[in-house]
């Protein structure tokens, strides 16, 4: 059924007379940029607005597909808290199901940036709900000028780190010295961070990386950031204060995260709902929840690499044998993309054996809150970041390239929720990092470091914490211009 979303009393969804504030908010079409906005999506319409959510109709596609529901119904509002989200979708440009999307990033992109603004300025124009605030995150920058151009005020969601930030940003505006092929050996200082070598660094911006236009689409962000009302980061004050901080004196970031879904059941499940709206790009092997509940607390050792990186075949090989060899339960994302990289006869003796459980794709969120799980071999995208945090999981961080580098020395030394395995892994360093994190005095020690994070992510969210306030803010604010009469 549909629900009125008129913004008024004989819509029930109204603020009094005045129409329900409505966010667009746009998102790359990436499971890693997806995730965060539509949980800041969650947040925002559980305190009262009509959120819209809006990537391209190839990711309707994907969403409805795994979703086993149909593109017409993602159009539905749900209801979420007080209220409502729903999806909305535009054209890239490129016909459907035309492989050029995944393999040719220099195309897409051009592709998207030439049909996203003037799809997405006729979406916002045919709004029945008059649109009050467009939201988008990386990699979209025209977001910004479509908001400008229509008059209206706009917010980014950095799906980062603060830290991360930081570096793109100083880099940006050359406000410090980066390694360069001339002097490759620099130990970059800026404030508010720790010295940062070059092996600290997100790789793209290092003069080696084979990904230069990664470097060039990151740093596009920044020539337009000023003209965005609000910055949002996925992080929170407790994490990285010092950070947020130190960039505020030359762009303020407002840190609204641990963007995570509340546990099924427990604090926050209520107040902001909406956990069953997912824009999940793969079908998830929900069953594995069932696989979870047959094993003992904390004997699971959970393994993923998130939506984008895959392993070499060597890599596969030595993480197969080594999780064989710990001796422990082991739930295993393999990518459809990767399982050809698995070593011959493996899946089969893992299902003869009962040894563990390879799925193309996970329900993350709910796997990392389960109590099986033990630990956590994670590529540390800074949603899996975030997400073990929260779940306070301890990990052992395995980062390929980009953000991740810096994510894993965050989790594995600032934070002491884990150890780091080193590259390429083999299966004796695995089965030492796994029984590192999970037996004896230096496990306890983890362990318990991971249970404050857990506790200190939980606050910051919850109702009147840090993160928490901005959210309240932002409402506040649009709620406010909504109510003004205007001329
Ligand atoms: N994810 C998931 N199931 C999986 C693997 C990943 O739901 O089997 C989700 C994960 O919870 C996270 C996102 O996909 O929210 C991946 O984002 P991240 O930043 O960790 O990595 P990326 O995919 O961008 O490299």
């Amino acid at each position: 059924m549909a629900i009125a979303v008129t913004g008024t009393e004989e819509g029930g969804a109204g603020v009094g007379d005045s129409p329900m504030p409505h966010v667009v908010m746009v998102s790359f079409p990436a499971q890693g940029h997806l995730n965060p906005l539509l949980r800041l999506a969650k947040r925002v319409a559980a305190k009262g607005l009509l959120v819209t959510l809006c990537s391209t109709d190839d990711t309707a596609r994907r969403i409805a597909a795994a979703a086993s529901t149909s593109v017409g119904a993602l159009a539905d509002p749900t209801r979420v808290g007080r209220g409502f989200i729903r999806f909305e979708f535009f054209s890239d440009g490129i016909a459907p199901d035309d492989p050029v999307r995944q393999l040719d990033f220099d195309f897409f992109m051009a592709a998207l940036r030439s049909a996203g603004p003037p799809a997405l300025t006729a979406l916002v124009r045919r709004q029945v709900v008059p649109v009050a605030c467009i939201v988008g995150n990386p990699f979209v920058p025209w977001v910004l000028d479509v908001a400008a151009d229509l008059g209206l005020p706009s917010g980014v969601l950095w799906v980062q780190s603060a830290a991360v930030f930081s570096i793109y940003y100083h880099c940006h505006h050359a406000l410090a010295t980066f390694p360069s092929e001339d002097n490759p050996d620099v130990t970059v200082q800026l404030p508010g961070l720790p010295p940062l070598r070059p092996e600290d660094l997100p790789t793209f911006l290092l003069w080696t990386s084979p990904y230069q236009i990664l470097k060039i689409v990151i740093l596009e962000q920044f020539g337009n950031l000023s003209n965005a009302s609000w910055v949002f980061a996925n992080t929170f004050d407790e994490l990285e204060h010092e950070a947020i901080e130190a960039i505020s004196h030359h762009q303020v970031i407002i840190p609204i995260g641990p963007l995570v879904d509340p546990p099924a059941e427990g604090a926050g499940s209520k107040e902001i709902g909406g956990g069953e709206i997912k824009a999940d790009l793969f079908k998830a092997a929900d069953e594995s929840i069932q696989w979870l509940a047959r094993h003992p607390p904390r004997s699971v050792v959970y393994v993923s690499v998130g939506s984008v990186v895959v392993l070499t075949e060597e890599e596969m090989e030595e993480v197969a044998w080594g999780l064989k060899h710990t001796g422990r339960p082991f739930l295993w994302v393999v990518r459809s993309d990767a399982r050809e990289r698995l070593p011959a006869g493996f899946a089969e003796a893992v299902e003869a054996e009962g040894i563990g459980m390879l799925v193309e794709w996970s329900p993350q969120e709910r796997v990392l809150e389960h109590e099986a799980v033990a630990c956590f071999l994670t590529h540390c995208g800074w949603n899996s970041t975030m997400e073990a945090l929260t779940a306070g999981v301890p990990v052992v961080a395995y980062p390929q390239f980009g953000d991740q580098v810096p994510d894993a020395k965050m989790l594995a030394e600032a934070c002491g929720v884990g150890v780091r395995l080193p590259a390429p892994a083999t299966r004796a360093e695995l089965q030492r990092c796994v029984k590192a994190v999970t037996e004896g005095e230096t496990a306890e020690a983890i362990r318990r470091r991971a249970s404050e994070w857990k506790e200190a992510a939980a606050k910051a969210v919850s109702e009147g914490g840090s993160s928490d306030r901005h959210i309240q803010a932002f409402v506040d604010d649009l709620t406010k211009k909504a109510a003004r009469p205007t001329n």
